[in-house]
């Protein structure tokens, strides 16, 4: 999917909620990518240390070597002597991650963007907005609500947390469908 020849860099989205797939769909790329004898890196932001500190993990556990970084400075720094970059959870990047994607992509990087759209109230989180505005292909994937069966487009928290990142899986958060999310009335 958008296997694109190395002379034209490309921004590629993948967003949706948790339990959708998005890792693995970034996974699944940057694989194929490798298979291509392509240059790729994955990278993710240093906040996210669960299961593993260099590795991109997915839930099924398929994964692939990392980088954790700071910040989109980083990302450039590092980013751009590959043919293909792949960043996980993006949401926790500050909107600089935009600027830092364009410049890989004008300099013919393949950039993999992947993250929460919204994050446990329903509300646009982090750079997802933007990076999605900027994007060249857009995939928003669904998961299974966790309460009804129909595709999931919201993340739900079930603890009383507040902030708006508290990293978990299922004992924090599930997947929900439009019409079973309840977001928080804060
Ligand atoms: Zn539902």
């Amino acid at each position: 999917m958008h296997q694109k020849p190395i002379e034209a860099g490309s921004i590629e989205v993948i967003c949706g909620s948790m339990f959708c797939g998005k890792t693995e769909e970034l996974l699944r790329r940057l694989r194929r990518a490798k298979i291509a004898n392509l240059n790729v890196v994955a990278f993710k932001a240093k906040v996210d240390n669960r299961y593993s500190k260099d590795k991109i993990v997915s839930h099924d556990r398929n994964s692939l070597e990392s980088i954790a970084i700071e910040n989109s400075d980083d990302l450039m720094k590092l980013g751009h002597e590959y043919d293909v970059v792949g960043i996980d959870e993006a949401q926790f990047f500050d909107n600089s991650l935009v600027l830092a994607c364009k410049n890989l992509a004008k300099n013919k990087t393949r950039v993999i963007v992947a993250g929460l759209d919204n994050d446990y109230r329903g509300q646009p989180f982090g750079p997802m907005p933007l990076i999605m505005c900027e994007s060249d292909y857009l995939d928003k994937l669904t998961a299974i609500c966790m309460q009804c069966g129909k595709d999931a487009t919201y993340t739900q928290r079930i603890t009383t947390d507040t902030q708006q990142v508290v990293i978990g899986e299922t004992n924090v958060y599930e997947a929900r469908c439009r019409k079973c999310f309840n977001p928080p009335k804060i």
